[in-house]
């Protein structure tokens, strides 16, 4: 445990957004925990929480920061996905400044196997520039704010897996499924058969809720473009839950979740 205030005073900021973040929120509210738990405010509608729960950016660092002193906040967990690179660069600024602990919940990245074609590109530009020259049907897992540089291309078939309604693609150039994950590997299969789909595009996000289409393109030899997590500022990391539990000193007892089981999901 890094840090020693009795769990009794604590009041935690969780930022979430992740299936990791949601799994943290059961925990601490099962121990009882005094917990605040963050979106964004991305989706029409996010997963409930059984934790009290605001929606919506801080205003920055500054806003950040306000927001931590006027909330009474002990303790940061920085739950967001490892591509949202903003929040968690401000979550090390605005703790820094204020000297309050913080902890990133980051589950590993993902890690080529046997029987993998993996091509790794370090941004979004760059998987866009290593679509193949022929006609490809690429299934376009990155989320619907960065899909324009790839319709761009013109010549290729995309299809987008997205959480709300609203975005349409013309039959010629794609088409869009509406899911939330986590996702199976007979889903993620019986999809890219569907579509038949020759490349995949993805952010290594890393953890099991996601990973379904990785283990699917390799069943079928589909190759993969892989996109780099961008870099982050240096901070304490947890790489499961039950890590975090331990740093906050919430006993794993109260809270149902046991390192054995702690899959990172
Ligand atoms: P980002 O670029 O790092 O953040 C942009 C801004 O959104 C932040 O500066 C902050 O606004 C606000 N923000 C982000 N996460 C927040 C949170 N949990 N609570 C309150 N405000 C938050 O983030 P992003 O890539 O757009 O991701 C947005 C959310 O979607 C994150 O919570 C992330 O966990 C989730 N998500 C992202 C991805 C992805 O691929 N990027 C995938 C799945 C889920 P202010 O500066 O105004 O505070």
């Amino acid at each position: 445990m890094i840090d020693s205030q009795d769990s009794a005073t604590q009041r935690i900021l969780l930022l979430g957004g992740t299936t990791e973040a949601s799994r943290l929120a059961q925990a601490l509210a099962a121990a009882r925990m005094d917990a605040v738990f963050s979106y964004a405010g991305r989706t029409d509608a996010p997963v409930a929480q059984p934790l009290p729960t605001r929606v919506g950016g801080f205003g920055g660092v500054d806003g950040l920061c306000q927001y931590l002193q006027a909330e009474r906040i002990t303790h940061v967990v920085d739950a967001t996905h490892p591509f949202a690179a903003q929040m968690s660069s401000h979550a090390v600024q605005a703790c820094a400044r204020l000297g309050l602990p913080l902890l990133a919940l980051e589950r590993p990245a993902w890690q080529a196997q046997a029987g993998d074609h993996w091509q790794h590109v370090p941004d979004l530009a760059s998987a866009v520039a290593a679509l193949p020259t022929e006609p490809a049907r690429v299934f376009l897992a990155i989320g619907r704010q960065h899909v324009q540089p790839f319709l761009d291309v013109g010549r290729h078939w995309f299809l987008l897996r997205l959480v709300d309604p609203g975005f349409e693609l013309p039959a010629a150039q794609g088409a869009v499924v509406l899911d939330r994950g986590p996702f199976t590997l007979a889903n993620d299969l019986a999809l890219l058969r569907q579509h038949r789909i020759t490349h995949v595009v993805a952010k290594n996000a890393g953890g099991l809720g996601a990973q379904a289409k990785l283990d699917a393109a390799r069943a079928l030899g589909c190759p993969v473009i892989l996109i780099d997590r961008p870099a982050i500022p240096h901070r304490p990391t947890a790489g499961t839950v039950a890590q975090a539990l331990q740093w906050l000193g919430v006993a794993p007892a109260d809270t149902g979740v046991h390192a054995a089981t702690d899959r990172g999901v």
